[in-house]
C-alpha cells in the first residue's frame, strides 16, 4: 500500500503528516496529529457542523454539532436525519438536538442558543 500523506485537521497548523504501512507516522508536531493520522487510516471521523430548521421568526435556522467525530461514512445518513428536525422550543448552547444519531452514541448538540425574540410590527404615527 505504501504511505500516505494528508493535511491534518485538527488544529490551524495544519500539518502535512505521512502515515507508513506499518502505521508509524512522520510530519506532525504533536500526538493529536499521530492519533489522527491513524484513525484517518483505519476509521475516519469527522465533527459534524450544520444546521436545523426552526419555528422562530427571528431564527429560522441555527447551528449544531455533532459532540464528538462521527464515521465519515454516515455523514450524508446524519445530515438526512438534522433536516428532518425542526425545533420548536428555546434551547440553550449543549442541548440536546438529536440523542444519539444514527446508534453512533454520539448526540447532536446546539451550538447557539435560541431565544425567541418577536419583534411587533407597530405603526408609526407622523404628527405635523
Ligand atoms: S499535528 Fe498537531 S500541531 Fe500539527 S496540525 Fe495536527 S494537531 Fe496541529
Amino acid at each position: 500500500m505504501g504511505k500516505k500523506t494528508f493535511t491534518c485537521i485538527v488544529c490551524p497548523r495544519g500539518c502535512r503528516v505521512t502515515i507508513d504501512d506499518n502505521m508509524n507516522v512522520t510530519g506532525n508536531k504533536c500526538l493529536r496529529g499521530e492519533k489522527y493520522a491513524r484513525t484517518e487510516m483505519t476509521n475516519p471521523t469527522r465533527i459534524l457542523t450544520t444546521t436545523v430548521k426552526t419555528t422562530f421568526k427571528n431564527m429560522p435556522r441555527v447551528s449544531v454539532k455533532t459532540e464528538e467525530p462521527i464515521p465519515k461514512e454516515l455523514i450524508m445518513q446524519a445530515m438526512e436525519e438534522i433536516n428532518k428536525v425542526t425545533i420548536k422550543e428555546q434551547k440553550k448552547i449543549g442541548d440536546i438536538v438529536i440523542e444519539n444519531i444514527l446508534d453512533t452514541g454520539i448526540n447532536v448538540i446546539l451550538t447557539k442558543p435560541l431565544i425567541r425574540n418577536e419583534v411587533k410590527n407597530e405603526e408609526v404615527h407622523l404628527s405635523n
